[in-house]
């Protein structure tokens, strides 16, 4: 028999979207109950990139990244083969270990009376009447709303489209990192996908990287085959591996990533889908968490101000669909060989490829902490958590 426990909001995730929804609601005074499937803090698959509006979504929050221990980023490095550019950065950017960040916002969740289930694995959502509910094993979780956030893992009859990439993320104590990458991010797109990298806490490097799950059987998916395999495709990439000691088994991974998925369908007026379980961006863009983080803001002020989940849906689809175009133009544009061919020919054009890279990948009406999206959605700004 299950147990019933009846919520405001219950929240199942909590990555960065799941965490920002139960934190905006907290602070609206909503009872919040947040559902995590870890036990403990985990490392997550992903680039550990935070732009500019990740770190003002977060310090929003109450997250300070820089206590944290970020590392500070301003130069911008693409290279194709052997050819790269770098251009600077238009903002101060940061790079932060997932494992560091998610866990400080769910503690701040915690903090702000949120009750935080960990190793509450959820099997499915519903709607009750005007309810909605999650089930874990032995207790349904019933609420007002529910925040679906369950980011890379999509919960049965939710599925999204199988996108045909993988990715993987290592960490890695690399003595050449320090000087390659010092105040850099680095893109190097080859045939079939791409590899990025940055220094996180305590210096430590942290390579993110995709590639088509068809070259895997080639390539193998143990670190030393992949690093092997990424070393081939990028000469700088080789030098700061060189001499390198992986600080975990194997690469987290994670597979049929759906890119440039974007859920306009709405699940039931109650049910918000948040995060990468609302709009999946290419990874290359570094904007992945702070749509996650806006989502999850911007979905909780639609809840206060009784904006049914379809409206918020059709909102952020119709602000983000722009920013999925360009990005998925440029990210074919240098992951098919022919087409990187192109720009490692004419290789003056790498820097200006760069720059728009930066410019034209930008969210469009994340930043100011969603301001324009609560506008368009007829919601109220409210002030910095206190
Ligand atoms: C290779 C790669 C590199 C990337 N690099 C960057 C980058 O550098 N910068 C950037 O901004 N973005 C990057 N991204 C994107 C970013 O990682 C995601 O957009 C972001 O993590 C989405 O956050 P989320 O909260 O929606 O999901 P997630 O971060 O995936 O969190 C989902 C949470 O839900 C939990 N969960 C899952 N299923 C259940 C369940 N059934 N019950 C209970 N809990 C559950 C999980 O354990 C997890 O904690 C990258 C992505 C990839 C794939």
């Amino acid at each position: 028999m299950l147990r019933a426990a009846t919520w405001d909001a219950v929240v199942v995730g909590g990555g960065p979207a799941g965490s920002a929804f139960a934190l905006e609601l907290a602070r609206h005074g909503r009872r919040v109950a947040l559902l995590e499937r870890t036990h403990r803090a985990q490392h997550k698959v992903c680039g550990e990139f935070l732009s500019r509006e990740t770190v003002e979504l977060l310090s929003y929050l109450n997250i300070d990244v820089d206590k944290l221990g970020a590392s500070s980023i301003d130069q911008f490095r693409l290279t194709t083969g052997s050819r790269r550019a770098e251009v600077p950065l238009p903002f101060r950017a940061r790079a932060l270990s997932r494992l560091r960040m998610d866990e400080a916002l769910l503690a701040a969740a915690a903090q702000r009376g949120v009750h935080v289930a960990r190793g509450a694995r959820v099997s499915g959502v519903e709607s009750i009447g005007s309810d909605g509910a999650a089930t874990t094993e032995g207790i349904k979780w019933r609420g007002g709303v529910v925040g679906l956030a369950t980011g890379k893992h999509s919960l049965r009859g939710l599925t999204r489209p199988m996108g045909a990439m993988v990715g993987f993320k290592m960490h890695l104590e690399a003595v050449n990192a320090a000087r390659l990458l010092a105040n850099t991010v680095q893109l190097a797109f080859f045939d079939g996908g791409y590899a990025g990298a940055c220094l996180v806490e305590e210096g430590v490097l942290s390579m993110g990287w995709v590639m088509r799950s068809n070259m895997l059987s080639e390539v193998g998916a143990a670190w030393n085959q992949q690093a092997e395999f990424l070393a081939r495709q990028s000469p700088i990439v080789a030098e700061f591996l060189e001499g390198a000691t992986p600080l975990f088994e194997k690469p987290v991974s994670t597979a049929g990533i759906p890119y440039g998925f974007l859920r306009s369908e709405p699940i039931a007026p109650m049910i918000y889908p948040l995060g990468d379980q609302l709009a999946v961006v290419p990874s290359f863009t570094g904007d992945g968490l702070a749509i996650a983080l806006a989502s999850g803001v911007a979905a909780a002020r639609a809840v206060v101000a009784s904006v049914p989940a379809s409206r918020f849906q059709r909102t952020m689809v119709r602000k983000l669909r722009l920013q999925f175009r360009l990005a998925g133009a440029l990210g074919a544009l240098l992951e098919t060989s022919a087409l990187s061919g192109v720009t490692v020919s004419a290789a003056r054009l790498l820097p200006s490829v760069a720059r728009q890279m930066i410019r034209a990948t930008r969210l469009r009406g994340m930043g100011d902490f969603g301001r324009p999206i609560a506008s368009a959605l007829g919601v109220q700004q409210s002030e910095a958590i206190e």
